[in-house]
């Protein structure tokens, strides 16, 4: 297949690059980051929203309007029945959704949920900083089964190195009475999920930050890795730190041992070494499209490669009016995606993780000078992370001759 991609070498590869009609024909899942808010009420600082150049949030509409809620639905739903796509998640996001009006909040659900529910599967979510919540939101939580997303970096003092508000005070104790209250007021038949995600920061202790989220109850866990790129992030002590902080989550998580307790950098592994885990490496293989519904009624690519922002300012927007979900899907800037993902740097073809690793983030990868031609810079986490896990798992009775990566 052909690609009209430039500047990008063409490397030895086992994977099918899928382009134009196949790839869009391929997609099993529809995920719909919807900025319904795109202000915040608090100030992170590691936010890749607002603090990392791209100040384009800051020229939409703060809120969404009902028109624009309702005009996205509709995209979404045509979108559906033109591509067959049988589940879409949207992903309530900010800036921070909850400073949402709750009608409005309540009317937008209501309003997805009879354009597209006819057409497939559908499922809501939140990603909050947890600073706002009352009874209100948790029934609407209830009535649409909407997962809650908080996002917390752990105990007080981890939290509170980045999450803070506007004035620099903490947002610690709002934060965790808000996860009790979701979690005590729960209704037994409630389908209601609660999540967290943390971002990643050696400074702290992550057998600590485990045990803390534990004890709020926490059974569903994310660990990021902070938005970075190969220019941005130099400090080699940093990286390595990141790595033994995944090892550290997973070396906790196996001590505990509850196989409710999902963590999404220990599912990507351990099926790998045919441990069962929730989610299988063939689910998580299913084709995903994200897109990106913005407060002014546009569709925009995925935010999550704006660390490569050089990039990301050059990918285009559409208004729905303007192009259907077909037409908008068969832009070269999807094949480009494809192609750089399925596409790692020639180092990761020597790499013994690379099946694991797939070369890292995307946006992980891009510097000025080349391009997204680079091994994530975050590459010696991972392997950190990979080999400390692989010791444990050995030093654990795991016969040798199965391992799956090889000895290299
Ligand atoms: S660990 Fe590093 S070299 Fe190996 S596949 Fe990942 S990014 Fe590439």
């Amino acid at each position: 297949m052909e690609i009209n991609v430039t500047n990008y070498p063409s490397f030895p590869q086992s994977i099918d690059i899928l382009t134009g009609k196949e790839r869009v024909q391929s997609i099993d899942r529809l995920q719909i980051i919807f900025k319904v808010v795109e202000r915040c009420n608090i100030n992170c600082s590691y936010c890749y929203y607002f603090n990392m150049g791209d100040e384009s949030a800051l020229s939409r509409p703060s809120i969404v309007s009902f028109d624009n809620a309702i005009s996205i639905a509709i995209w979404i739903a045509k979108g559906c029945v033109e591509l067959n796509i049988k589940n879409v998640d949207i992903s309530f996001h900010g800036g921070e959704p909850m400073l949402l009006p709750i009608k409005r909040f309540k009317s937008i659900c209501k309003i997805l949920n009879d354009a597209i529910s006819k057409f497939a599967h559908l499922t809501l979510s939140i990603q909050t900083n947890g600073t706002i919540l009352n009874k209100d939101w948790i029934e609407i939580f209830e009535e649409y089964e909407i997962n809650v997303g908080f996002s917390i970096d752990g105990y007080r003092e981890a939290n509170d190195r980045y999450r803070l508000n506007k004035d620099g005070s903490s947002t610690f104790d709002i934060i965790v009475k808000n996860i009790l209250t979701i979690n005590s007021s729960k209704s037994l038949s409630s389908k209601l999920k609660l999540s967290t995600i943390s971002v990643i920061d050696p400074m702290n202790d992550y057998h600590k930050v485990y045990k803390f989220l534990r004890s709020l109850g926490i059974i569903e866990m994310s660990f990021l890795l902070p938005d970075n790129n190969v220019d941005t992030l130099t400090d080699k002590n940093f990286i390595d730190g990141c790595g033994r902080a995944m090892f550290d989550v997973f070396e906790e998580w196996l001590i505990e041992d509850n196989p409710e307790v999902t963590i999404r950098h220990i599912e990507d592994v351990l099926p790998f070494y045919n441990i069962h885990v929730s989610r299988s490496p063939a689910q998580k293989a299913s084709k995903n499209q994200i897109l990106v519904a913005q407060s002014n009624g546009k569709i925009a690519v995925n935010d999550s490669f704006i660390p490569a922002l050089n990039w990301y300012r050059t990918t285009p927007e559409i208004n729905t009016k303007e192009k259907i979900m077909l037409e908008f899907l068969h832009d070269s800037v999807f094949d480009e995606i494809e192609y750089i993902i399925n596409s790692p740097s020639k180092e990761c073809f020597s790499c013994k993780w690379l099946k694991v690793c797939g070369g890292g983030d995307m946006e992980n990868r891009f510097s000025t000078k080349d391009g997204f031609n680079n091994p994530s810079i975050y590459c010696n986490a991972y392997k950190i992370y990979y080999q400390s896990l692989e010791k444990l798992l050995v030093k654990n009775k795991f016969p040798i001759a199965l391992l799956p990566f090889g000895d290299n």
